[in-house]
């Protein structure tokens, strides 16, 4: 059976876009369908906007920061505007780059929503097109709670194309998404509230990464619900938005955010019809090599709802080519991924927290130190700055490093070589640290904490 190409991507986004061009460098003809822009969720509402955004707030700091190195500043005055449109720019920008990079490496990009309509067969506007290999990498988008008066609200979408700043606003959640947006609106001057139906905020990242970045974050200004739900959303005078707490307080903001999760895109796009068997949450189940239960059809990224970040989209993705075009098989490795929150201030992760690594091993020693980095000490600012090591009692492993403060990405993206390579705690030792800096903490841990059962009431 001839088909017009050997792979149709759906999605150009983080993983369908690397998707494309490695199975053309491999040889394949390749189609991709884009029904919005080139570059996906990542680069047009998701991680590069939100950096910049998140520079843009770190900025305040500097200036008020500055005053303590000998530097006078004048009035600060911040125009929401200018950040947006420049950040536009950058993106528009990018979008081309993505665009030059598909051409150039001979995959042919087709406007417009996809649609499947069997095994090998897809349409994009008015034509049908064939391949052997379908690529669904449609990603996911964001959900709201089933609430009277949600649409009132916003998600991280609208967020990035906000006419103006509120002044005062309410973010909903306790995920990633939420702490980065309440430390950016914080950061530009917003007054921020966070609400959150659960205890502890980064469900998922250790305990003591968790409670260090809540209090933090509450120094810095952000007001913080724990246990607090939004049942309703009521549309008050200028704008405003009533919402109605479990508690049955009411409070009015000006902008309500809700970053309530998201779920995976894989509905109402002639999927279902084909048979490709999805989980309850929607996720399209496949197997290492990225198939689905349909043979020809492959899914990766965001709608497969395994970790949901841009890095591993991309490795994905090229585990997918390299396996199905290229010369030999490649497995997809999802341990150790180390990730960011880009919070005020950031976290950094790599490998098991402590509960992780207790369930999984019988003696777990834990090395945590907080202090205040340098930089701070000739400013007024009380941030303080969290590490942590959990290692292997046995075999002297290091199973995980945690940490709170400023460029934790960049700390811990290097430690998790280490961490990926088995590094031992002997050999962070035996590694001599780079003075003045807050990563040489992390080669300087000397004291053991106590265990669990030897701590008593702290
Ligand atoms: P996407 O990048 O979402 O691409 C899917 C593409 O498919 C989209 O362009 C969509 O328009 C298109 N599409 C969908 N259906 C169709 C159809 N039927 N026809 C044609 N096209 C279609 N990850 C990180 O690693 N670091 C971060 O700091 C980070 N920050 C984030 C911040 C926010 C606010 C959000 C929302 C996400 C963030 N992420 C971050 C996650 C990251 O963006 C995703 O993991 C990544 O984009 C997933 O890539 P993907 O290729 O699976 O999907």
């Amino acid at each position: 059976m001839h088909y017009d190409y050997d792979l149709f991507v759906i999605g150009a986004g983080s993983g369908g876009v690397r998707a494309a061009r490695m199975a053309a460098g491999y040889g394949a003809r390749v189609a991709i369908a884009e029904e919005r822009f080139l570059g996906g969720t990542c680069v047009n509402a998701g991680c590069i906007p939100k950096k910049l955004f998140s520079y843009a707030a770190h900025v305040r700091e500097d200036f008020e920061d500055a005053r303590g190195f000998g530097w006078n500043v004048g009035t600060l005055n911040f125009e929401w505007e200018r950040l947006r449109e420049n950040k536009d720019r950058e993106i528009a920008r990018l979008n081309e780059v993505y665009q030059r990079l598909l051409e150039a490496a001979g995959v042919r990009l087709l406007r417009g929503r996809a649609r499947v309509l069997g095994p090998h067969r897809v349409q994009v506007g008015e034509r049908d097109y064939t391949a052997g290999h379908l690529l669904v990498a449609t990603g996911a988008h964001a959900v709201v709670p089933p609430i009277p008066g949600a649409e009132l609200g916003i998600t991280s979408d609208a967020a990035f194309f906000l006419p103006s700043l509120p002044k005062r606003a309410l973010v909903v959640g306790g995920g990633y998404i939420a702490v980065e947006f309440a430390s950016i609106f914080n950061g530009l001057g917003v007054d921020t509230t966070l609400a959150y139906r659960g205890p502890h905020l980064l469900r998922g990242f250790d305990d003591d990464v968790r409670q260090f970045l809540a209090g933090e974050m509450e120094k810095k200004g952000i007001r913080i619900l724990f246990n607090t739900r939004v049942l309703a959303l009521q549309a008050g005078a200028s704008g405003r938005r009533k919402v109605c707490f479990g508690d049955g307080t009411e409070e009015v903001f000006d902008l309500v955010l809700f970053a309530t999760g998201r779920a995976p895109s894989s509905r109402g796009f002639g999927l279902e019809q084909t048979g490709v068997k999805l989980a309850d949450n929607g996720a399209i189940m496949v197997d290492e090599a990225f198939r689905s239960s349909v043979p020809s059809i492959y899914a990766l990224g965001d709608v497969i709802d395994r970790l949901k970040l841009t890095p591993v989209a991309i490795h994905e993705a090229m585990a997918f080519a390299q396996t199905h075009f290229g010369a030999s098989a490649r497995r997809m490795d999802y341990e150790n991924v180390p990730t960011a929150v880009f919070s005020h201030p950031s976290v950094g992760t790599v490998g098991l927290t402590e509960a992780q690594a207790r369930e999984r091993y019988c003696r777990v020693e834990v090395y945590a130190s907080a202090f205040r980095p340098l930089k701070l000490t000739l400013t007024p600012r009380q941030e303080r700055t969290f590490i942590k090591l959990v290692v292997d009692g046995v075999t002297d492993r290091v199973l995980g490093v945690h940490m709170v403060g400023p460029e934790a990405g960049e700390v811990v993206q290097g430690f998790a070589v280490a961490i990926k390579g088995g590094a031992t705690k002997a050999l962070f030792d035996a590694t001599v640290g780079i003075h003045p800096t807050v990563a040489e903490e992390l080669v300087s841990l000397r004291q053991k904490r106590a265990a669990p059962e030897e701590m008593g009431d702290l």
